[in-house]
């Protein structure tokens, strides 16, 4: 099974989402993950049109352009559209199967919260997915590891506190990270502004530039 081979280098980190919009949520929980795992990078990936979610408030360009503007101070963010270039659904698992195919002796991690994680058996063949990555899931406020169900014995299967499994193994394991859990939405972040109120300190100033010139979040009274 792929997570037996030995990676070469540093793994790779994948961070998912609609980011609609990007928060101080997702680059603390991205930066924490950059060096607690030793990962070479963050690649973060604003989703295309999501299959499991209802559509998104700004465009897929607007989302992309605030998650440029959001991680290009920070060395080793980097922003990754394939997702968002490419046509029609795009479910993780054939995304992935791309990270893959461009990376074939690196270990790959993917980034989760813990509320997408719990989510997990409803994804496309998401048993594949462990056979293409790693898990790394980041603890969010209210929401709690599962300890049983499908999801509670693959982490006594899969489940590793050790960072250097994840170097170790192509894919395959699932780390739990406890770190700083800021209780920041990206759906009360949007309610926020359509009620007028300012988003300052939720986010960078260069995304809430962005948010202000275009009005994007304003509410359509
Ligand atoms: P929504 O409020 O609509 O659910 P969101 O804030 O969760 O949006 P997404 O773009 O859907 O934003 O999230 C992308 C990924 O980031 C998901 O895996 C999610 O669990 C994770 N995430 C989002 N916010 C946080 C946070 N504050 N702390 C840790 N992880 C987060």
């Amino acid at each position: 099974m792929n997570h037996r081979a030995s990676p070469v280098g540093p793994p790779v980190g994948v961070f998912g989402g609609t980011f609609d919009p990007i928060h101080f949520g997702h680059l603390r929980t991205a930066f924490e993950l950059l060096q607690v795992l030793r990962l070479s990078e963050v690649r973060f990936l604003p989703a295309g049109n999501p299959p499991h979610r209802e559509s998104t408030v700004a465009s897929p360009e607007l989302r992309l352009q605030m998650v440029q503007a959001a991680t290009r101070d920070q060395p080793g963010f980097i922003v990754d559209d394939r997702e968002i270039r490419r046509e029609g659904l795009s479910y993780s698992v054939d995304t992935m199967r791309t990270f893959r195919a461009d990376y074939p002796d690196r270990s790959l991690c993917l980034i989760v919260g813990m509320d997408a994680f719990l989510g997990l058996p409803k994804w496309h063949q998401w048993r594949e997915l462990l056979e293409l990555v790693h898990v790394a899931v980041a603890h969010r406020p209210g929401w709690r590891a599962p300890t049983s169900g499908p999801l509670g014995e693959l982490l006594v299967d899969r489940g590793t506190g050790r960072i250097d499994d994840l170097h170790e193994a192509l894919s395959g394991r699932i780390f739990i990270h406890a770190g700083t859990q800021l209780e920041i939405s990206s759906t009360e972040f949007r309610k926020l502004v359509a009620a007028g109120r300012d988003p300052r300190y939720l986010m960078p100033d260069a995304v809430r530039d962005i948010i202000q010139q275009t009005g994007c979040y304003r509410s359509k009274r």
